[in-house]
């Protein structure tokens, strides 16, 4: 209460504007997940550039949320901000494809080794695609997902276990299918169960994490992937790495980073610098039993894509950003922060002796308030909304900004080494406040 209290009075600005947004936006925000924020209200944001984020009461702050990966870049760069108004003077949106488009494939292409790919607005939108084809390719109903995961707002993948059977998302809004039907769940780190689940013959893909990142991060043991890529071949299943938020493991994701070989790879949130696009890779076999019927008009095309899609905007955001950021060498600046940031969290953790643990992939890193669990259901049983809503308002208070959910930090090529060192000094204050 006292640091909800200190938020409130050091941001009379953004609490006007709550109250003020009560009238026209549903619960006071433009979309749901913004509610989600620690405290009374969330933040109003004014500029952000680089690792720094400025609220309209002029308070600045290390932002290590970074759009909850959207801004992996870092924000504003001037190299995506100069080509996206370039392109903007010249038309955005016209239903035919810009010459960005060919740079943008073809740098996919390289980047994930999957040679064929496609546009999409959000990872959302890109996933629904992909399922639609994996449907079509294989004439099997179901998508199979794993316990817990999150794959944006797809219907079919809101569905958890409990026991054995499927069941949507506790406090999923209204379901719009019924989960049963569509949808197989499996655990994480668990091949066996994955065996027999796909053995029965209905599930077209497994769309998947190569690491979860939605329910706190949770790695893949050892020879698990490997596991996952035979199973799933053995059984005639498409298979899907949605690399929006594991792209935080290097320039081809956790694809490239552990030398995967998926059927498809969704890329979203960062690759446009924060202009909404997405993109979904196929590899040459799935690539070529799709381009025929499509461009025969064999395929009802109603069912993907959509007027704002690919849009030139979006391609050249996307070729600016992936052509000066997200690459080896801006990896090479971010991942030592992460770095930095889980051995000075876990210096702490020592030093007070208590059961946390940090959880690092790539520049994200996260901290656990148990041992790393194994897989979603452990993940979700160990979340411990109040410990982690006081941290985040503690950081958030002394000018530190983590993801609301799960406190995760986000490094970008645009921080420092003093900025990894603010956060853990006041996570330090913070455990001391805990502990005393
Ligand atoms: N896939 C994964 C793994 C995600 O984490 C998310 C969002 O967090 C999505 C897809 C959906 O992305 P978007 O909300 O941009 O559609």
């Amino acid at each position: 209460a006292a640091e909800e209290d200190r938020f409130v009075t050091t941001h009379p600005r953004s609490a006007a504007l709550a109250e003020q947004a009560r009238g026209p936006l549903l619960a006071g925000v433009p979309m749901p997940w913004m509610t989600r924020w620690p405290g009374r209200f969330p933040v109003f944001f004014e500029s952000a550039a680089g690792a720094r984020l400025v609220d309209v009461d002029g308070v600045e702050y290390v932002d290590l949320c970074l759009g909850d990966t959207g801004a992996m870049t870092g924000h504003a760069l001037p190299q995506v901000t100069a080509a996206i108004a370039e392109r903007a003077g010249r038309g955005i949106t016209t239903m035919l494809p810009s010459a960005d488009a060919v740079w943008v494939g073809e740098e996919l292409a390289r980047r994930f080794g999957l040679p064929s790919w496609q546009l999409a607005m959000s990872a959302t939108d890109a996933n629904r695609f992909v399922l639609r084809f994996a449907r079509y390719l294989t004439g099997r109903p179901r998508v199979a997902v794993m316990d817990w995961c999150y794959h944006g707002t797809v219907d079919e993948t809101l569905a958890v276990l409990q026991g054995d059977r499927v069941v949507a998302r506790p406090g999923a809004l209204g379901p719009q299918v019924d989960v049963a039907e569509t949808t197989a769940v499996v655990p994480f780190n668990d091949l066996d169960a994955l065996d027999r689940r796909l053995a029965v013959g209905d599930v077209a893909c497994l769309l998947m994490e190569p690491a979860l990142t939605n329910i706190g991060i949770v790695l893949p043991e050892p020879g698990y992937l490997e596991g996952v890529r035979e199973v799933t071949r053995r059984h005639g299943v498409l298979l899907v790495n949605d690399e929006t938020h594991t792209l935080c493991a290097g320039p081809g994701g956790a694809t490239v980073a552990w030398g995967l070989d998926p059927d498809i790879v969704v890329v979203g949130k960062p690759i446009g610098g924060g202009i909404p696009c997405a993109a979904y890779g196929l590899s040459a076999e799935v690539a070529e039993r799709l381009s025929g019927p499509m461009l025969g008009h064999e395929i009802d095309v109603a069912g993907v894509g959509g007027t704002l899609t690919g849009n030139a905007l979006a391609l050249a955001a996307i070729r600016a950003t992936l052509s000066t950021c997200l690459r080896d060498e801006d990896f090479a600046l971010a991942v030592p922060l992460a770095e930095r940031f889980t051995a000075g969290v876990s210096d702490v953790i020592a030093e007070h002796d208590l059961p946390w643990h940090v959880q690092r992939l790539g520049c994200r890193a996260e901290y656990w308030f148990c041992p790393p669990p194994r897989d979603g259901a452990a993940a979700a049983a160990a979340v411990d909304e109040e410990l982690e809503g006081f941290l985040h308002l503690w950081c958030l208070n002394r000018g530190v900004l983590l993801t609301p959910f799960h406190n995760m930090a986000l490094f970008s090529p645009h921080h420092t080494e003093a900025d990894v060192d603010r956060h853990t000094e006041v996570f330090g204050e913070a455990v001391a406040a805990l502990t005393s």
